[in-house]
């Protein structure tokens, strides 16, 4: 599989321009995750994982013409990291990845002031990435309204619950959009991330 077979814009593709072609997990998910289906990817970090949900996000977010029906964003995709060091990579990709589509991100995370994060949200983003608690907190003072939310992203799944992140994570999905696409990547499968999957996802998502 090559770039230009997958039939993306130039805009979007702009990302992937220093790469010779797709990575396994982009090729299998891209397809997929294009024709809205709900995808459960057991890969790790090294793998492209982040483009292979992102470029997909970018994709939703300009089929959702988010421009032209708001005066400024509002979210569409939400990506749920365990860490702020993996929340701020995953965020580093998708800011650069949009910036050529005219896509805006936002990185929410603990352990450090809510200001420039509140001000963010204030001013209108179409991506959302964070940890679960910042997060949670941020919706319950006001400030971020995910209701339309409709493509969400749970990376390293099996990591965020370990860490004991699940109230969060079930309290947040419950605040998007009832009709949804989601994503989940885990690097393995034990049943509480089996159970979360068959919750709040499609009865048939894809796996790979
Ligand atoms: P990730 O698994 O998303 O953390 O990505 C791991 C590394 O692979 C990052 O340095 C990416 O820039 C790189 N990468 C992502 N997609 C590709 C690709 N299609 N070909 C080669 N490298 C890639």
């Amino acid at each position: 599989a090559s770039f230009a077979e997958s039939g993306l814009p130039a805009e979007v593709l702009n990302c992937c321009k220093t790469f010779s072609k797709p990575s396994p997990i982009q090729a299998h998910a891209w397809p997929f995750l294009l024709d809205g289906r709900d995808f459960i990817g057991i890969a790790s970090t090294g793998s492209g994982k982040t483009l292979a949900f992102g470029v997909p996000a970018l994709m939703h977010v300009l089929a959702k013409d988010n421009k032209k029906k708001f005066t400024k964003a509002v979210p569409r995709c939400l990506v749920l990291s365990p860490t702020r060091e993996l929340a701020q990579q995953i965020a580093d990709v998708l800011q650069d990845a949009g910036s050529a589509c005219g896509i805006t991100t936002v990185c929410v995370y603990g352990g450090t002031s809510k200001g420039p994060q509140i001000s963010s949200l204030k001013t209108g983003v179409d991506i959302v990435i964070g940890t679960p608690g910042r997060l949670k907190d941020l919706i319950e003072m006001g400030v971020c309204n995910l209701k339309d939310v409709s493509f969400v992203v749970l990376d390293e799944a099996d990591r965020m619950l370990d860490m004991g992140f699940e109230p969060e994570v079930r309290a947040i999905l419950s605040k998007t959009a009832s009709v949804r696409q989601m994503v989940m990547f885990s690097a393995t499968w034990p049943l509480s991330v089996h159970q979360l999957a068959e919750e709040f996802m499609d009865p048939n998502p894809v796996k790979v």
